[in-house]
């Protein structure tokens, strides 16, 4: 088994082998492009590590010594030669781009020997132990876990010596210094000195890419943006090229359209005199690309050109990333750029226009979940007119955010769920990315725009401001300053990505408006895709988001929310703590007019299009006081003896609710409830029908149904009402009536639920709930666990498990259209706007998907993405 390509054998179409930098340091390679020759390690070498139990096998140690040996021979170099050293770089590279995830090293080779050796051939001492202290920090580092901050304390003290400021203004003699002090705190560490022979260095930094792929903050990203752990990564081992040479040399990073706005224009940075991580490290602030023409216009106009044809050959953006050797520019590594989702939506519409992709490769283009961040609402203009801002970093990321200051990501993972959050850093690091997750905006202190905070946030689509070189932040005392006033966690702040302005206040924000590009790919995605895309919505309200974000239809209206309203529930509880159904019925009869009322206006938002009502789910007892001062102020206010009513209450606590006396179970024991919701459901939609015109045809769902004989006695109930509000008003309409599909037992007897059934929709959340036996309130506790310990991958709450709950609906799904093919299908669970889901639901065969008004662009696009996956994977199958 192969395990082992140079570039020169490999190519872009190999990515799940080589990885995504691998693949592409291949392509430019075969392009002829000036690439460091190297060779990758595959991924498959990488799962193999782990199968023999985090061991590279000798067959493997074998292949790497033998393209070790060839790129040897090319270069003319000897790896641990004194007089000729070859030095390489060791890079991670899994399929997908994981930024920041796992560490590279620099400069490997070097040694006490080798370093005399490249400072004589180069006739550069300074540059020689410049390398050779960074080689000896990054593997320490990366390969041996001593943390980078000793590394630093020391830097900084031999600096402070020398009287200098930047590391480039070390002399020889003090980086010498440098060198001699990391190798003692190396000992110190270790109890052994800094390993000497490049082989053993070598492969200890490729055994470490590989652990790296298990850090917790690998699996933390890996959920996040639902990437399998058994994917595996590559390493790239490439010659050292060096933008740590002198002013003749440099290093930087760039993209060939601004992944901000998507502008068509080269955008980057770069460093005289750096190498590596300088850019990104936000240490020496860059200067921005068009003025690299100035400092080697020759150098310029040839990346320029590569830029283009890089980006002709990809037909996408990409972002590159080059170093300059005394003069002498080398490509490092492209791929098609992480851009915001306005940019992402630019730059499709561009290509299309420029002929250089068709509509359905510009939909397969654009992350779906990134859409999110357009739809969310933007500073109001008034209000972020009249305010000042106390100062102004970078516009890394665009978007309005507000909220309260945090200094940690892990105190804003811990309090964003109740909380929106600033995270305020120096600097981010990945470990902090699952706060960077959780936060409404990101503001540093330190970097540029392609600094880490700034790349992930635009990935994420969260809102950044970086650089702010204002802000002295002391985060140990959790506070920063700035504009000579001092903010301590929990003040507001609010954040503009789109200028780099920071407020020292809470502003108010508007609803977003939509783009001409993005009507233009909504457009492109409605033609194609043929799932429709129906809405959550339990207010006119959220009707008309979702009609104007393009929902289809309601899947889910809940009507027990529309009870929780202050004036409504005193009736409710009402009805709950009757004796008699007399009494129930007379306080059902006040809820009636209220219900009718709203479903007229969420009919009438929604225009004629289907709306799916489900009837009263909830546990009962979630509407009733639980305190004896609330119980108290109730009886008083219904005018019963507080002990009735405390008893009352405490009858219909049940241990279990989620299990409990709940869903149609209510309809069953009092069948008043449904006769009253039937009721305004019916007259709801003869009204509308009548004061405006439109057709309605009210889908009526029964909820937690297990068992047919259950929705046969409670659509018995519905349609009796039914006949008998139609007759009294004297006019006959259509109506559906059907269930959700979200007990086990339901998907395994869909077949006789069909007959009785005109709908099926899935309630994936207690679907989920109920296959994996945990509820979503209580598996967060420990669901973390679950993650670290690699036993789940992802959320089953927000991706459908498609393994167990998707069999139960793929087997729903079949049994049903068996006994019933016109059944109607869909989805109503949180899962309807998860982009993979929608996919797997296309594939079901499902009707429609139904998920929160904001969701709905996300679903449309991944609706059109799932179409156009199926066709290709068709016609490739019509090609065999
Ligand atoms: P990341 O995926 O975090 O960007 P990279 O492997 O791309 O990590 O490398 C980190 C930095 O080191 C980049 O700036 C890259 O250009 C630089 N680098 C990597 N390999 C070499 C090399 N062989 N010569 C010079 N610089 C290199
Ligand atoms: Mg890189
Ligand atoms: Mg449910």
């Amino acid at each position: 088994m192969k395990y082992v390509y140079l570039f020169h054998e490999g190519n872009a179409g190999m990515k799940n082998l080589l990885g995504g930098k691998g693949a592409n340091l291949a392509e430019m390679t075969g392009l002829g492009m000036p690439v460091p020759p190297g060779f990758t390690v595959t991924t498959e070498a990488c799962t193999r590590y782990y199968a023999d139990g985090r061991k590279i096998s000798g067959d493997i140690i074998a292949q790497i010594e033998e393209a070790l040996a060839t790129c040897e021979k090319n270069a003319g170099k000897r790896f641990g030669d004194v007089e000729n050293p070859y030095l390489v770089s060791v890079r991670s590279g899994a399929r997908a781009s994981m930024p920041g995830m796992m560490d590279t090293i620099l400069n490997l080779g070097l040694n006490d020997q080798t370093v005399i050796g490249l400072a004589r051939l180069t006739g550069n001492e300074r540059f020689a132990y410049d390398s050779y202290r960074r080689f000896i920090q990054m593997f320490s580092d990366v390969v041996m876990e001593i943390s980078k901050h000793s590394f630093e304390t020391i830097l900084q003290s031999v600096k402070d010596s020398a009287g200098v400021k930047l590391d480039s203004e070390l002399s020889a003699d003090y980086l010498k210094e440098v060198v001699k002090q990391y190798k003692e705190l190396y000992r110190k560490e270790k109890g052994e000195d800094f390993p000497q022979e490049p082989k053993l260095q070598l492969m200890e930094a490729i055994k470490a890419v590989f652990r790296s792929w298990d850090n917790p903050r690998a699996i933390v990203y890996r959920r996040i943006n639902d990437i399998p752990g058994d994917w595996g990564t590559a390493v790239n081992v490439q010659a050292m090229v060096f933008g740590n040479m002198g002013d003749d040399s440099g290093t930087g990073v760039a993209f060939t359209r601004d992944p901000s706005t998507g502008e068509k224009r080269l955008y980057g940075e770069f460093l005289m005199n750096a190498q590596g991580e300088d850019v990104v490290a936000g240490i020496r602030t860059p200067q921005p690309i068009s003025s690299l023409a100035n400092a080697n216009a020759s150098v310029y106009e040839q990346f320029e050109s590569i830029a283009q044809k890089l980006e002709n050959h990809y037909r996408d953006m990409q972002d590159m990333e080059f170093t300059i050797e005394r003069g002498r520019l080398y490509m490092l590594q492209t791929r098609s750029g992480k851009r915001t989702a306005a940019a992402a939506l630019k730059i499709a519409v561009d290509l299309v226009a420029e002929g250089m992709i068709s509509k359905e490769d510009a939909l397969m283009k654009i992350d779906p979940k990134q859409l999110d961040s357009l739809l969310h609402p933007t500073f109001e203009s008034k209000a972020l007119k009249a305010a000042k801002p106390i100062t102004k970093g970078l516009p890394a990321s665009p978007g309005a955010a507000c909220g309260k200051v945090y200094f940690t990501a892990e105190r804003v993972a811990e309090v964003a769920k109740d909380n929106p959050c600033i995270l305020v850093r120096t600097e981010t690091s990945p470990e902090d990315i699952e706060g960077m997750h959780a936060a409404q905006g990101i503001l540093t202190a330190r970097g540029g725009m392609t600094s880490h905070a700034a790349v992930v946030a635009r990935g994420m689509g969260t809102c950044c401001v970086a650089g702010c070189s204002e802000l002295m932040i002391d985060e140990a005392k959790k506070q920063f300053v700035c504009d000579g006033k001092t903010y301590v966690e929990g003040d507001w702040l609010s954040l503009d990505g789109s200028t780099g302005n920071v407020y020292g206040e809470a502003l108010p924000t508007v609803e977003a408006s939509f783009s001409g590009d993005f009507q233009t790919i909504m457009q492109w995605a409605d033609d194609i895709r043929t799932l429709k895309v129906r809405t959550n919505a339990d207010t006119p309200r959220d009707a008309e988001t979702a009609v104007r974000f393009g929902a289809e239809g309601i899947g889910l209206c809940r009507t027990e929310h529309m009870f929780f309203d202050e004036e409504r529930i005193a009736s409710m509880r009402e009805m709950i703590v009757s004796k008699s159904e007399e009494q129930r019925k007379a306080a059902l009869n006040k809820l009636l007019p209220m219900q009718r009322e709203d479903f007229k206006g969420i009919y009438k938002e929604m225009g004629g299009r289907p709306v799916t009502i489900r009837f009263l789910d909830p546990p009962l007892h979630e509407f009733l006081p639980q305190q004896d001062k609330d119980i108290a102020a109730l009886a008083d206010e219904m005018n019963i003896p507080f002990e009735e009513l405390a008893h009352t209450v405490s009858e219909l606590h049940e241990m279990n609710p989620m299990l409990g006396h709940r869903g149609c179970r209510l309809a069953v024991t009092y069948p008043e409830i449904a006769e009253m919701q039937t009721r305004a459901v019916i007259e709801a939609a003869i009204e509308v029908m009548r004061e405006e015109g439109l057709s309605i045809l009210p889908e009526i769902m029964i909820p937690l149904v297990g068992e047919v004989k259950e929705l046969e006695y409670v659509k018995n109930v519905v349609t009796k009402t039914a006949e008998k509000v139609m007759e009294e008003c004297g006019v006959k309409i259509d109506y559906l009536v059907g269930t959700m599909i979200e007990i086990p037992r339901a998907a395994l007897t869909a077949d006789e639920i069909a007959f009785t059934a005109d709908f099926f929709s899935f309630g994936t959340n207690d679907l989920t709930q109920m296959t994996f036996g945990f509820s979503r309130d209580d598996a967060g506790k420990f669901l973390d666990e679950y993650y670290a310990k690699k036993i789940y991958e992802s959320d089953p709450f927000s991706r459908v498990d498609q393994k167990g709950v998707g069999r139960l609906m793929e087997l729903a799904v079949k049994l049903g259209r068996q006994a019933k093919p016109e059944l109607k299908l869909g989805i109503c669970g949180e899962h309807g706007g998860d982009p993979s889901s929608v996919t797997f639901c296309h594939d079901l065969g499902l009707d429609y998907v139904s998920c929160s008004p904001y969701r709905v662009p996300i679903a449309r696009l991944a609706a059109a993405q799932a179409k156009i996956m199926e066709a290709e994977a068709g016609s490739a199958v019509g090609q065999r």
